[in-house]
């Protein structure tokens, strides 16, 4: 997807400290949802957990937009035209409806429930998304997942994976990314992750065991659960930082409980993101910017895309660069 805010800010996006805490229960952030002003009049309202101010990063992952269960014939449903990304991967992994995917090197792929669509726009690639007839609700998360410095160039690729469920003792988990419960997705990512879809039964209590040195965020879809001691409310993201080898979860209600188990080790670089783009300087930004507004070639095009624009164009960058989001320095003239 396309990111819908019509006036984005440039965002320094980096590792932040974990919370302090023990590691057999350690303290949980929790980072609320902000609804994102809407890009059209049709557009859907998201909720993004990420990035945030407080926190940008849950290992590589840096864009957590959560959407639905929206009604398409009150607003349109998803009808997003051809946009551009860099230095990023996005997943899309929906609950109800279906959409249709068409990039620029030449996929034509339906994003379904349960199946986790992963594309590459390394170096530069472009995409439209646009929900099919035949869908009545919208709901489903849209996630984004940093490239490293070393891989940021990547060519364009997409992966399509359908999990198989798998028996986590109170509940069922389809694991898209890494590893859980014995059970490894074979999908290929460029820092270790983790991305898993949860249902808890109703009144159960999950334990599962993680990986240490990943840090880890829990956005709930659907019920109330606390994460530990922490009671994470619809659309919340719990965050636990490194060196806890244990999670549990408790769902709080009478019905099954959805929720998405995101981790990967601490990423570690610097970021800038603005709008769908991943870079590591604003000038870079800039370059990105100038590059998809003339066309040019990073991009290649995509082919079928029917809609009344043929792309999505840009909106204006900010006059100024942003100060990097913690230890400003005070006398900054460009703050
Ligand atoms: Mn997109």
């Amino acid at each position: 997807m396309s990111n819908t805010d019509a006036t984005p800010t440039e965002i320094r996006c980096r590792t932040e400290d974990p919370p302090v805490g023990d590691t057999r229960n350690p303290r949980v952030e929790i980072i609320t949802s902000r609804e994102v002003p809407l890009g059209g009049p049709r557009a859907m309202p998201v909720r993004r957990t990420l990035p945030q101010r407080q926190r940008s990063l849950i290992g590589a992952w840096c864009f957590v937009d959560h959407y639905g269960p929206d009604d398409v014939s009150v607003t349109g449903g998803m009808d997003v035209a051809p946009h551009p990304h860099t230095g990023l991967q996005t997943v899309s992994w929906l609950f109800t409806g279906e959409v249709e995917h068409r990039d620029s090197d030449g996929v034509h792929a339906m994003v379904r429930p349960g199946e986790m669509n992963l594309m590459t726009g390394g170096h530069g690639i472009c995409h439209s998304e646009v929900s099919t007839r035949a869908t009545t609700t919208l709901h489903g998360v849209q996630l984004w997942v940093a490239l490293p410095d070393s891989d940021r160039e990547a060519p364009r690729e997409f992966q399509h994976y359908v999990p198989e469920p798998t028996d986590l003792g109170g509940g069922t988990g389809k694991v898209f990314l890494g590893t859980l419960a014995g059970d490894t997705s074979p999908v290929r990512t460029f820092t270790p992750l983790l991305g898993v879809e949860i249902v808890i039964d109703a009144g159960a209590t999950l334990t599962l065991d993680v990986d240490s040195a990943f840090e880890h965020g829990i956005l709930v879809d659907t019920g109330e659960v606390a994460l530990f001691d922490t009671v994470l409310e619809r659309a919340a993201l719990g965050y636990v930082g490194t060196g806890v080898p244990r999670l549990t979860l408790a769902n709080r209600t009478d019905e099954p409980a959805r929720v998405l188990l995101l981790g990967g080790t601490p990423f570690g670089e610097e970021i800038v993101m603005w709008w769908n783009f991943v870079g590591r300087s604003h000038d870079e930004i800039v370059a990105y910017r100038d590059a998809w507004q003339n066309g040019s070639d990073r991009f290649g095009r995509v082919e079928g895309y029917v809609g009344d624009v043929a792309r999505l164009p840009a909106p204006g960058l900010p006059n100024a660069q942003i100060r990097p989001r913690r230890n400003p320095p005070t006398a900054d003239p460009n703050c």
